[in-house]
């Protein structure tokens, strides 16, 4: 199919991008790996896409004040291969393999993934996991919010519709970080059926502070919080069993939700297994 007609406005800055998203029906365009694709299948027919790529400043990746820093134009190819991210956020290193295929990776912006909110996508997980922070300029100017408030619902954000997400930032790894990742899909590239992102500090031979970020398995990226606080007490089994008050897989297109759940548990003990190796 072809999109529904639609007007083009190339963005100057981000300050040009707010304004120009206060026209009827506006849409801002990143990488276009969701968008287009939403177009071309009508699920989404807006009358202006506002083209984001030329705004300078949105894209890079920097170490600042203890914290990971990226761009929200930077494209998850740039992320892949950047050895700031490998260093200091080695959880996003791990998932982002896992993140489509090459050709997705190399227009797709860490930005429109954030703001898109896939349910299924690894990146929101990994946020929440690392306990990030997403930056939003408005029309009365810029806000950081945490990942434990951005995602609302299903592709639903703390983004209102005159918002430009311009970076996220997530806390720079320590020598005691632990970061443990891991996926079920179909096919290499896939969305999941259902994924894990985890962080965890290491505490002697246990862990603590452990984040365990679902996706797949609800209507946006979900935290397992009793499982959290009996993996952080060493106990991986009643981590897995404490799954069942934690998350309510609906069924999907991919799988049942028994099936999820099921698949969650699995996902729990080799996760749990990275993040207890990493520390040995
Ligand atoms: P766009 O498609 O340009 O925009 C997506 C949405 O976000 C739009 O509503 C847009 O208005 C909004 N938006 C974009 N940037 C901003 C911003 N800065 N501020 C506010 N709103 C913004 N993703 C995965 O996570 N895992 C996968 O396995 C996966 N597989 C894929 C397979 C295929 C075949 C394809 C085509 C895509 C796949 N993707 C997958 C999606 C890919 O990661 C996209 O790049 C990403 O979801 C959206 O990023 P984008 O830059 O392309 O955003």
């Amino acid at each position: 199919m072809k999109p529904a007609p639609f007007a083009y406005a190339k963005a100057k800055s981000v300050e040009d991008a707010i304004k120009l998203l206060a026209e009827p029906d506006a849409r801002l365009l990143a990488g276009g790996q969701s968008l287009m694709a939403t177009l071309n299948m009508r699920m989404s027919e807006p009358k202006l896409l506002i083209d984001i790529n030329g705004v300078s400043g949105l894209s890079g990746i920097a170490l600042k004040d203890g914290k990971v820093e990226i761009g929200a134009l930077t494209r998850h190819a740039e992320a892949e291969r950047s050895s700031t991210i490998a260093k200091h956020a080695p959880l996003i290193a791990l998932a982002m393999p896992h993140i489509g295929h090459p050709a997705i990776r190399n227009r797709g912006t860490i930005g429109g993934s954030i703001a898109f909110a896939d349910p299924a996508a690894e990146l929101p997980a990994c946020l929440l996991a690392l306990g990030g922070e997403v930056e939003i300029a408005g029309a009365k100017g810029k806000r950081a919010v945490k990942a434990d408030e951005f995602f609302k619902g299903l592709f639903e954000t703390a983004l209102g519709a005159f918002d430009v997400l311009t970076a996220i930032r997530v806390p720079a790894a320590t020598g005691d970080t632990r970061a443990g990742f891991a996926e079920f899909a179909r096919r290499h590239g896939d969305y999941a059926m259902a994924g894990l992102a985890a962080t965890a500090k290491a505490n002697g031979k246990g862990l603590s502070d452990v984040r365990l970020a679902y996706f797949g398995v609800g209507a946006m990226p979900v935290r397992a919080k009793s499982a959290e606080a009996a993996l952080a007490s060493g106990d991986i089994e009643a981590a897995v069993k404490a799954l069942d008050g934690d998350l309510d897989p609906p069924d999907d297109v991919q799988a049942d939700g028994a099936t999820k759940k099921y698949l969650a548990g699995v996902l729990l003990r080799r996760v749990a297994a990275q993040l207890m190796e990493a520390g040995r």
